[in-house]
């Protein structure tokens, strides 16, 4: 039993069948899941919830699954932290983390979008998986199709991290690079999925795969105590995660699962990569789209898909656009390391960047509860790191040598005590 109605057109509210489609055949507007939220009422509940698995199943009920889940059963569920450390630095009150950087098995927030779209696939009968990928998808992808035995095909730039090419070939998929960028890739999948019939789980299963985004915001709002922060930064890639986390607040909110405190969504790019943010800031609602140039390569999309649907929910809520600089979003993830012990990589750190911004500017005032989108781990993009920090002591295993060590590190700290740099460093 579910309580999935149709896929339905955005812009006009055409309804079609539960199959593979992207678009809309009237008007080309992208269709999205929609369900019976009235016959949800008194079934869905907070207890029925809680009595769910500790996994990103336990919203099985508003996720676009007909029989029981096959992929990801491990997905989601990952930490929400209170992080009084980083708070305090920043100056504010009531600061949340959500997690993704723990996410199971690839250590990314693409472990939720793949796992609903992988379920998906196995549905709709389909014998082969593929992505266009930026490369955590592709990771994603890699994993939960080995673990479902089902052939992957995964489409990346030919410009990706090391980590991350490693990350997903050891998985063994066939992995395609694209002498081009991510937009490249994408117009290519889009190709590939009409002619050889295959899953490409961000192409012609998309409104399947953007609604296991929605379970990274149900989560915050669980774990939080059923309530929503005032504030949420997220970050803008393809577009997918920031309308869907405001979307799962606002199904708990309908099905009176949590109060509604006008929720405010915050959109976080790259300084290289900010087509959403620019139209934000500059008041319109279609973006130009951009050639990418950030070290934060997995939320480098030029031309997101849903980047118009980013700016209307941005907009609404009564949010902003913040984009960040590469050095600030080194910086942030040094901070992030530093006071709460989470590495992320740059999408994270773009975020974390974009939300000192925004508490700076009182966008975020310093009395009101926010969450901070973590949806990546730092260990997939170590290279960013390089030349940031001096190379640790080497000395031989001799005591002498310890002590001498640590009599210099001691005199270096007191000669350096005054000249201590500024807390946040953005
Ligand atoms: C994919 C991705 C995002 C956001 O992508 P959307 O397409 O906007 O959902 C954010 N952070 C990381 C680490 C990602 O891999």
């Amino acid at each position: 039993m579910s309580y999935v109605q149709a896929l339905t057109c955005k812009e006009c509210g055409k309804e079609y069948p539960i199959e593979p489609r992207t678009v809309c055949d009237v008007d080309f507007g992208p269709v999205e899941v929609t369900y019976d939220y009235q016959k949800m009422k008194g079934k869905v509940t907070r207890a029925s919830i809680e009595a769910g698995p500790r996994s990103l199943w336990r919203y099985k009920d508003l996720l676009p699954i007909e029989g029981e889940p096959k992929a990801g059963l491990h997905s989601g569920w990952t930490p929400l932290r209170r992080a009084d450390r980083l708070a305090a630095e920043l100056g504010v009150k009531e600061l949340y983390l959500k997690d993704d950087s723990a996410n199971y098995p690839t250590f990314s927030y693409k472990d939720r979008v793949v796992s609903v779209a992988m379920t998906k696939a196995i549905e709709f009968g389909f014998d082969t998986v593929g992505c266009a990928s930026t490369g955590n998808l592709a990771h994603a992808v890699a994993a939960h199709s080995a673990a479902a035995g089902i052939r992957a095909f995964v489409v990346v730039p030919d410009n990706l991290e090391g980590g991350k090419m490693v990350g997903m070939t050891v998985f063994g998929p066939r992995v395609v690079r694209i002498k081009g960028n991510y937009d490249d890739v994408n117009r290519l999948c889009s190709q590939i999925a009409d002619k050889y019939n295959w899953a490409i789980v961000n192409v012609n299963l998309r409104p399947f795969y953007t609604e296991g985004a929605k379970t990274h915001g149900h989560e915050i709002a669980e774990q939080m105590g059923w309530k929503l922060p005032q504030h949420t930064v997220v970050p803008v890639a393809g577009g997918t995660i920031l309308p869907k986390v405001y979307k799962g607040y606002k199904e708990f909110i309908q099905l009176g699962l949590v109060d509604d405190n006008n929720p405010v969504i915050h959109a976080a790019q790259a300084a290289g990569c900010n087509p959403v943010v620019t139209a934000i800031r500059e008041g319109r609602d279609l973006f130009h789209p951009q050639k990418p140039d950030t070290i934060a390569k997995s939320i480098a999309i030029g031309n997101p898909a849903d980047g118009y649907y980013v700016i209307k929910d941005v907009t609404s809520s009564g949010g902003s656009g913040e984009s960040a600089s590469d050095p600030q979003i080194i910086d942030a993830i040094k901070l992030l390391a530093r006071t709460e012990g989470i590495f992320t990589e740059p999408a994270g750190g773009t975020t974390l960047a974009c939300a000192i911004k925004l508490i700076q500017s009182g966008k975020i005032p310093s009395n009101e509860s926010a969450c901070v989108c973590i949806t990546g781990n730092g260990l997939k993009t170590v290279e960013v790191m390089d030349g940031q920090f001096a190379a640790a002591p080497s000395i031989g295993a001799k005591i002498g040598e310890f002590d001498e060590l640590i009599q210099q590190l001691e005199e270096q700290r007191t000669t350096n005590s005054n000249s201590k740099t500024t807390a946040s460093g953005v």
